[in-house]
């Protein structure tokens, strides 16, 4: 089942930006070491299908990262925006690019056994909030 709204997203610079009319709400997570490489941690992924529209063509960078699928980033402010599969033309793209899509749910994970013992959200660790973090920084953005 795909939320059918149309999400409307872009990079954090916002050279890209990018619609998607199909988004699957369970979304997956792989952890990989490609992935885990290209974003520094698991990536976290929603199926978007093939009814996307990316604008600002010109400033995505598209890697090969493997015979079957490649990633696309922008280049001037290195956002990852996609996973796009080459046989069916089929993009995955970080859940966090579509803060409003609703019920979203982690429905699957991929390479279960290649995620290192180092990270697991189920431990508890020490926490800050936003606010805590602006008071630590506030010296440096003024
Ligand atoms: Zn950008
Ligand atoms: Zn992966």
């Amino acid at each position: 089942m795909s939320v059918l709204t149309p999400q409307i997203t872009s990079c954090l610079c916002g050279s890209v930006k990018i619609t998607a009319n199909k988004i699957n709400p369970k979304f997956s997570v792989c952890h990989c070491q490609t992935c885990r490489t290209w974003g520094g941690a698991p990536f976290f992924a929603v199926q978007c299908g093939t009814e996307v529209t990316i604008e600002g063509h010109e400033k995505v960078k598209v890697y090969e990262s493997s015979p079957w699928a490649s990633r696309g980033f922008c280049s001037d402010c290195g956002t990852h925006l996609f996973c796009q599969f080459k046989a069916s033309g089929e993009y995955n793209m970080p859940v966090g690019l579509f803060p409003n899509v609703k019920n979203l749910e982690m429905n699957m994970q991929y390479f279960s056994d290649k995620q290192p013992e180092y990270y697991n959200f189920d431990k508890k660790t020490k926490e800050m909030s936003e606010a805590e973090i602006l008071a630590y920084f506030s010296s440096e953005v003024e």
